[in-house]
Formats: structure tokens, C-alpha cells, sequence
């Protein structure tokens, strides 16, 4: 492709990206600006394979590869709203996917660390990651469901497989007034949760229904 049609194609991503923001995010409630700014800035294009691009910015999941989806815009930025999080937040991610939903948190915080468990999935988003110089944010093979325990405690722990119940090692390993942003349950549909922790106690709410991957192990049977 030629330069001035590579600009071309650009100011277009930039348009629809707007649009994404406006009709996606804001037209249903997502109110946090650094949220808003941050998705806004993230070129989700080249988060998505080729074959896709031009569905990059369209109001659903799309598939990555290895039978697993980059997650709806909305749900990226519900999701990343429902942390809280601020430039002093440390979070862990846990299904880094793309490295789309870690590159919209290395937007806004001071440290992302984030786990998938198919290889060729995570060596792919951290090469992208370094080369659109996403510093704060450390990417590693394994499996998620034991966290990072020499990297906790975190102010937030984001979730973008679904387990049947909360994992004991990221509850453990959420800090004192963080929260867990989480799909879970035994059925197909899952329940988007919240566990904020108080004085040592997790305090639950439910946000809406959602569909999420299944979380699994390096068996690749489902937690
Ligand atoms: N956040 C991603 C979307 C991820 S889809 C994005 O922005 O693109 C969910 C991911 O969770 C998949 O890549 C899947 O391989 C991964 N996954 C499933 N079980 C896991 C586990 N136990 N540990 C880490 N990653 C896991």
C-alpha cells in the first residue's frame, strides 16, 4: 500500500474509533474520561488479524486466533471503568488475548502485568505491545488462575476468561481497597462480578450478564 493511502486508511481507523467511542461506550453509560481518552487512543486495527481489520471498530467480539475473541469494546470499557483505576494503579490481567484490553490499562496506570496461557497468543501481543512502546506493561506465559504472586499485591485484577468460581490465589492476591473485575459461573452466560476488598472481606456485586472464553488449564480443562 502506498504512504498517502496508509494515511488515508489511518484517519479513517481515527474516525470510526470516534464513532466506537460515542455510539459503544459513552451512548451506554461509560462516564470515566480516562477511560474514554484511553480507548479513544488505542488503535484496536492492529490488535485485530488482518483478515478483520475493517470490522475492528464494529460493536462485538472478533476471533484472534486459537478459538479465542479480542472482547467487545463495551465490555473492555465497562470493565476497565469498574476498576477504578488511577496513574498509581498496579493491575494484573488475566487472559491477555490480543493485548488489546493490557495496552487500554497501559493507558491509565502505573504497572500492568499480564498471564495467557497459549503461548503463541502471548509471545504475539508482547512483541506488539513493545513495538507501539507499551513499557508499563509485562506480559507472561502460564496459567492466570495462581496470579502473580511476586508482582501482588495489585490495586486491580481483570479477568477476561471465564472460571465457574473465583480463584482462592487472586483474592488473596488483591490489595486492601482494590477490586476483581471478573466473568464467573457455571453456565454458558456469565455473570460479570465486582469483589471489593474491605477491611480484608470481599464485597460482591453484579453488574450484567456476559459471554467470556472459558478459563482453563494447561490441560486445557475448564476451572
Ligand atoms: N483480554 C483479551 C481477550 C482475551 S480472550 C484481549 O484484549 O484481546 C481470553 C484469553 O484468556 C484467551 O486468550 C485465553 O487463551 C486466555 N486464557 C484462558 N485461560 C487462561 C488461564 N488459565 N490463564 C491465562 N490465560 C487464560
Amino acid at each position: 500500500m502506498g504512504l498517502i493511502s496508509i494515511h488515508a486508511q489511518e484517519r479513517e481507523f481515527a474516525l470510526m474509533r470516534e464513532e466506537m467511542v460515542r455510539k459503544q461506550i459513552i451512548a451506554r453509560g461509560v462516564t470515566d474520561q480516562e477511560v474514554l481518552q484511553a480507548m479513544r487512543n488505542v488503535k484496536r486495527h492492529l490488535f485485530v488479524p488482518d483478515k478483520y481489520k475493517e470490522l475492528s471498530y464494529r460493536d462485538g467480539p472478533l476471533p484472534i486466533g486459537f478459538g479465542q475473541t479480542i472482547s467487545q469494546p463495551y465490555i473492555v470499557g465497562l470493565m476497565t471503568q469498574l476498576l477504578r483505576l488511577d496513574e498509581q494503579s498496579r493491575v494484573l490481567e488475566i487472559g491477555t488475548g490480543s493485548g488489546y484490553q493490557a495496552a487500554i490499562l497501559g493507558e491509565i496506570c502505573d504497572s500492568v502485568f499480564t498471564i495467557e496461557i497459549v503461548e503463541n497468543l502471548g509471545k504475539k501481543a508482547q512483541i506488539l505491545l513493545a513495538d507501539l512502546k507499551y513499557e508499563k506493561v509485562t506480559v507472561r506465559i502460564g496459567d492466570g488462575y495462581l496470579g502473580w504472586p511476586e508482582k501482588a499485591p495489585f490495586d486491580g485484577i481483570i479477568v477476561t476468561c471465564a472460571p465457574t468460581s473465583i480463584p482462592e490465589p487472586l483474592k488473596e492476591q488483591l490489595a486492601e481497597d482494590g477490586r476483581m473485575v471478573i466473568p464467573v459461573g457455571k453456565h454458558s452466560i456469565k455473570e460479570l462480578v465486582v469483589l471489593h476488598k474491605k477491611k480484608g472481606r470481599l464485597v460482591r456485586q453484579y453488574i450484567i450478564p456476559v459471554s467470556f472464553v472459558p478459563m482453563v488449564d494447561e490441560e486445557g480443562l475448564k476451572y
